[in-house]
């Protein structure tokens, strides 16, 4: 892990905002824009590069200069030691004619090629205008550090994971950068053949920064873990469920009472079973 503080980043980066504020260049580009982000709105499905803004916020500030996708194709760790060549780049700049993502704005399909979480995170410090967050990809000691990435969640489909069916196959476990953290094996008893184990592959999804190498290792012909945005994996209950064991809810619950604010009512005074006999006569 190293600290990235390039100054030709900053620069550049200075020049872009800057010239995007003096000449007008966003709004140009967004004129220019806006009428292929009619013909191509980016799926839910998405998955957009490292420390990328929430998506409504990524669309308004990204201005698909390419130079994230740039630095991944150009990094260092890129280069196929065997043949001294650049290996297929992460991120892709969307085309008009590719299905599913807003044209001129950067992407990744992790089965294809997922993102390497390279230790300096080159993609993030090489966007101009903040897109991608480098804030968000920073440690208490000004580092950048790729365990903070987030961009998305690996789901398992163990339906067809083949460990789930007592076969060995723990390549999702080993391609993972954050082994034994991200995705842990549970072992259980196959009770099936009552000798063998069931080594079941679970994702921790506070750990899990959604890099997709999991999705690339697995060797079912439809990958059985694979990578979603956040907002796509995961339910919310809303806030009128407290967990009685949190603080932070507890924190919370307190606030409202202090604002006063009540969920009593008449209808509170009743009993289950007032509602559950309602309109029933006994004869
Ligand atoms: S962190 Fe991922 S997306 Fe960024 S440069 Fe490395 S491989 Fe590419
Ligand atoms: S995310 Fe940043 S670097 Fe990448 S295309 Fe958008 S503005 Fe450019
Ligand atoms: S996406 Fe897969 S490989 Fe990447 S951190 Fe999550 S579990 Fe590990």
């Amino acid at each position: 892990m190293s600290t990235q503080k390039k100054p030709e980043i900053t620069a550049r980066r200075r020049f872009f905002t800057d010239t995007a504020h003096h000449a007008g260049l966003g709004l140009l580009g967004g004129l220019l824009w806006a009428g292929y982000a009619d013909k191509a709105r980016s799926s839910v499905l998405t998955l957009r590069p490292p420390a990328a803004l929430p998506e409504a916020d990524f669309l308004r500030t990204c201005i698909k200069c390419g130079l994230c996708a740039e630095a991944c194709r150009n990094r260092d760790s890129n280069i196929d030691k065997e043949t001294g060549k650049p290996r297929p780049e992460t991120l892709k700049m969307a085309k008009a004619d590719t299905d599913g993502v807003t044209v001129g704005t950067p992407y990744f399909v992790a089965r294809d090629v997922p993102c390497y979480m390279c230790d300096d995170i080159p993609c993030v410090p090489a966007c101009p205008t903040g897109a991608l967050d480098e804030a968000s990809v920073t440690n208490g000691e000004g580092e950048l550090d790729f365990r903070k990435m987030d961009m998305g969640l690996a789901v398992v489909d163990t339906n067809s994971c083949i460990a789930f069916w007592g076969l060995q196959c723990d390549l999702c476990y080993r391609a993972c950068p954050l082994m034994d953290e991200a995705i842990k094996l549970h072992y259980t008893r196959n009770s099936r053949t009552g000798k063998h184990a069931f080594l079941e592959p679970i994702v921790d999804m506070n750990v899990c920064t959604g890099c997709g190498l999991c999705e690339k290792a697995c060797p079912t012909e439809k990958a059985a873990i694979f990578v979603l945005p956040r907002e796509v994996a995961l339910g919310r209950p809303g806030a009128h469920y407290v967990k009685g064991w949190d603080k932070k809810d507890q924190q919370r619950v307190g606030e409202r009472k202090m604002e006063n604010i009540t969920t009593h009512d008449k209808r509170s005074e009743k009993k289950a079973a007032d509602y559950l006999n309602d309109g029933v006569s006994y004869e």
